[in-house]
């Protein structure tokens, strides 16, 4: 079968579904790969690359035109348009929150498998892209905030006098947290970290940074993610960052509950108590946010001086490894979906994982699916 590798067109978008080293990849299951002319230019992937690693470039009605199409950021209404009969959509899709794309894409003839529809079971990590993507956008988080800090993270004993250290607070310390934590710390701030999961204290303790227990226990899911918190939680978390807003100088929030808006972690009162040249980046802006003030997209500073850096292309902003990590993903996903090493594409709806990935089915609305058995 044919795989196409289309570009992205929605602003901003740098990201690509493929790289030279992936589309090497997919050849090897056998898939004859077309990369949408000047698909990988904004991740610094050039079309000579591709056809080096076995693709051909073609032009975008044949890409759209394959009978598979990888893509990043969920179609726009005039791409559905594009992909033929039969064919099999692989993309972002936000089935949670996007009920008229759906709609609009089970009016055709199509499969579609969501990429943020991978269940958090350990047999699917591999395909996992929130997980790939956060990782790399908690990383880009903490250089966004060193770039908007007009002062050093590491402390310093200088001829010139004594310069302390940064204090970054982490609130949420899943894969975006976590890889924000190590990457303060590894610029020589003094990290401190919450969250409703206390099994997560382990961890960020063991990556040099202090666990702030806000001491009420949160009952577990058993699908591994956050459930809302309780009222007596949320008081005692609204004291704790009361206390550390006046104390810190970087704070970066990840809070998400799935398939819900962001829980609201920081009150323009907390705001109003950090120091003046203090910044904030909140990673569920496009959520809704974490903290009062954010605009989704922008940086605002407020009236005190802090920056609120709310961009949602976290890890857009580093393409060339956001892709890398997007198309081994796709690879991965491709492997489970081509049984035979032969280039055909079989979808196994017995399979929890594809189960749960597939939103459209020949046309047919497939989301929600019905739950994953934990493994
Ligand atoms: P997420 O993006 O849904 O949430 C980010 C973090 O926000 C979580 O740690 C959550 O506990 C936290 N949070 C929620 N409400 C909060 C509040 N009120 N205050 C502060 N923090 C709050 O989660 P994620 O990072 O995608 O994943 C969470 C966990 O799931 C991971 O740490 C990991 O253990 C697990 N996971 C498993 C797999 C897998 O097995 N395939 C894949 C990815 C993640």
């Amino acid at each position: 079968q044919r795989l196409g590798v289309v570009a992205e067109s929605a602003p901003g978008e740098t990201r690509v579904a493929a790289t030279p080293a992936t589309v090497r990849q997919l050849v090897s299951l056998g898939y004859e790969v077309i990369v949408q002319a000047g698909a990988g230019r904004r991740a610094s992937f050039t079309d000579e690359a591709y056809v080096q690693a076995g693709a051909r470039t073609g032009r975008r009605e044949e890409a759209w035109g394959a009978d598979v199409v990888l893509k990043v950021s969920a179609p726009a209404t005039e791409e559905i348009a594009a992909l033929r009969d039969g064919a099999t959509l692989v993309s972002l899709i936000g089935p949670a929150t996007g009920a008229a794309l759906l709609d609009a894409l089970a009016a055709r003839p199509l499969t579609v498998l969501a990429t943020d529809a991978v269940p958090r079971i350990s047999r699917a990590q591999s395909l996992d892209v929130l997980s790939s993507m956060a990782n790399i956008a908690g990383y880009r988080a903490v250089i966004e905030a060193a770039h908007a800090f007009g002062r050093v993270f590491t402390g310093q004993v200088t001829a010139a006098g004594k310069v302390p250290p940064a204090t970054v607070l982490v609130a949420g310390a899943g894969v975006a947290g976590l890889a924000a934590i190590a990457t303060a710390a590894s610029l020589g701030a003094v990290v401190r970290a919450t969250d409703p999961r206390p099994e997560v204290a382990e961890q960020v303790r063991s990556l040099g940074a202090e666990f702030l227990d806000v001491g009420v226990t949160q009952e577990a899911s058993a699908d591994g993610y956050a459930r809302e918190t309780g009222d007596d939680y949320d008081r005692r978390a609204a004291a704790l960052y009361a206390e550390q807003a006046a104390d810190v100088d970087i704070v970066i929030t990840t809070a998400l509950i799935p398939g819900r808006p962001a829980p609201r972690l920081l009150t323009a009162e907390h705001v109003a108590r950090m120091r003046p040249g203090s910044v904030i980046v909140d990673m569920a802006a496009a959520q809704g946010g974490n903290v009062a003030g954010t605009r989704a997209g922008e940086a605002v500073v407020t009236e005190n001086g802090v920056t609120i850096i709310g961009y949602t292309d976290l890890a857009a902003r580093l393409p060339a490894q956001a892709s890398q990590l997007y198309g081994t993903n796709l690879v991965n996903l491709m492997r489970l979906l081509t049984p035979g090493r032969d280039g055909r594409l079989v979808l196994d709806f017995d399979d929890a994982v594809q189960r749960a990935m597939t939103v459209v089915r020949d046309g047919e609305k497939t989301w929600p699916p019905p739950p994953v058995p934990v493994s």
